[in-house]
């Protein structure tokens, strides 16, 4: 039997964490087991789905190389495949027409609740006859379809990742609406529970890996399995992603979605790698990075655990700094040019080596790609002043003279390499009498406009090839004199 998942993202938000988390794990599964990952678009709900979160969920997945082999589906172009399915359970009287209104709905739920019961539909229009229907179409109520569960029904299956999981059919909240309400002549618009069951015979699905917060759904799932004539698939249901804090991971935590990460500047290589750590850990635990394909090799659900896994931002940071300092220069430069371009900064197409120079520069001290913005402002913005350390720096005794003699060096010079630079810093350092350290720090402080940042003979080499050197020695020395 050759596998096949699939991931069922709903277009009523960007791409989750949480989504694209379950989707490394559908995708880790099937490209272990060599089989196929599908993925349907599950647009039924019509008010809160939009073409564009359906466009962001596909960039997502492609970005992170989460590559789908059919589909994508889309539910809302598969409507006569339910209407039919629905048909054919009305028919073998496995479903029913009720024509309870919301209002007695409400009555049934207080009064349950009154005796300290939990709320489910009482079943009470399972067995109408043909005149009680016809007497509630004349009132001009529209009914819904629902599917039978049997109360006494013990639902038990073997969960991938949660061992023997069992639900008896009395929890279920009775009956279930598989179809919204319509005249009783159609077929109203059918419900998630129902279309996915469907879609996964259909699509001929193996193994459903999906979210914990699906557990319930699976129970009355598998009674729908069971009433359409079906095999029942395996069930993996992995662990919730949780806050740093240990709740569900929500808005309010801030970033959720792929498409935020990827602006913050975190690599789809190394979110990839991440998130396969969100609840699974490899054979040899020490392990932390790998590719998505190195991880398929390995993949298995009995290194899944049940517990919740929580986000660690740490660990997230460090891997995408790993991955960030393994890319090459130029490919580097080809990923922070847009960051460099949404700041506002300047260049033109013939200063790439000059970039690819930066990038080579800043790389080992990226966390995020978005860092760069602020790590190279001292080499775009001409004017960038001077912090409170480094104007304290230009105030010291030597400061002056040092700086003044490297200025007169490169009065002489074409464009600087680092060994005439070295020469002119020793230069200074006899010219002024002062130790080394003071015209490194105050060369720093004059050149970067700061205390700290990228190495100084390099930040020098790349100011020197854009003339902004000299005009910020010569600021430096406004102050220090
Ligand atoms: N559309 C569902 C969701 O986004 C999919 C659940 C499933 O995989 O069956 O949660």
């Amino acid at each position: 039997m050759s596998v096949r998942v699939r991931i069922a993202p709903s277009p009523t938000g960007n791409l989750h964490i949480g989504t694209a988390r379950t989707a490394v794990f559908n995708w880790l599964f099937a490209r272990h087991h060599g089989g196929q990952f599908i993925l349907r678009i599950e647009d039924t709900d019509l008010e809160r789905s939009r073409p564009e979160f359906t466009q962001n969920i596909l960039d997502g997945l492609t970005w992170l190389g989460l590559n789908w082999d059919e589909g994508p589906f889309f539910q809302t172009k598969r409507m006569d495949l339910y209407q039919q399915a629905i048909r054919t359970l009305l028919d073998n009287g496995l479903a029913y027409r009720c024509y309870t209104s919301e209002a007695e709905l409400d009555e049934m739920r207080a009064a349950q609740e009154a005796r300290g019961q939990a709320p489910r539909y009482d079943n009470r229009h399972r067995h109408l006859t043909p005149d009680q229907e016809a007497a509630f179409q004349a009132e001009g109520r529209l009914p819904v379809i629902r599917f039978k569960i049997e109360d006494g029904r013990e639902i038990a299956w073997k969960d991938m990742v949660r061992g023997t999981v069992s639900w008896r059919g009395s929890d279920l909240g009775g009956d279930m609406v598989i179809a919204r309400r319509a005249p009783a002549d159609e077929i109203g618009q059918p419900l998630y529970n129902f279309v996915v069951v469907v879609d996964d015979v259909d699509m001929n699905i193996t193994h459903v890996i999906r979210g914990e917060d699906h557990v319930a759904n699976t129970a009355k799932q598998i009674l729908l399995y069971e009433a359409l004539g079906a095999a029942v698939p395996e069930f993996a249901h992995t662990p919730l992603i949780l806050s740093p804090a240990g709740k569900k991971l929500s808005k309010r935590d801030g970033v959720t979605s792929i498409s935020d990460f990827r602006k913050m500047g975190y690599v789809a290589d190394a979110l990839g790698n991440y998130m396969t750590l969100l609840g699974w850990s490899p054979p040899d635990s020490t392990q932390e990075r790998f590719t998505l394909a190195e991880a398929a090799e390995q993949f298995s659900f009995d290194r899944v655990t049940k517990a919740g896994a929580k986000f660690d931002w740490d660990k997230l940071n460090w891997l995408n700094s790993q991955y960030l300092h393994d890319i090459p220069a130029d490919r580097l430069t080809d990923l922070l040019i847009p960051y460099w371009q949404n700041a506002g900064y300047e260049f033109d197409p013939g200063d790439r080596p000059w970039l690819e120079q930066l990038a080579a520069l800043i790389g080992a001290s990226l966390v995020r790609l978005e860092d760069a913005v602020e790590m190279s402002r001292y080499l775009f913005i001409v004017d960038v002043g001077f912090s409170d350390t480094a104007t304290a720096q230009l105030q010291q005794d030597g400061t002056a003279a040092a700086l003044q003699s490297i200025l007169d060096s490169l009065a002489s010079t074409q464009t600087l390499t680092a060994d005439e630079a070295q020469t002119m810093i020793k230069t200074a350092v006899s010219t002024a009498s002062v130790k080394k350290g003071l015209v490194m720090r105050s060369l720093r402080a004059a050149l970067t406009g700061d205390m700290q940042g990228p190495d100084l003979i390099q930040s020098w080499l790349l100011l020197n090839q854009h003339q902004i050197d000299q005009r910020r020695l010569q600021q430096a020395l406004a102050i220090a004199k």
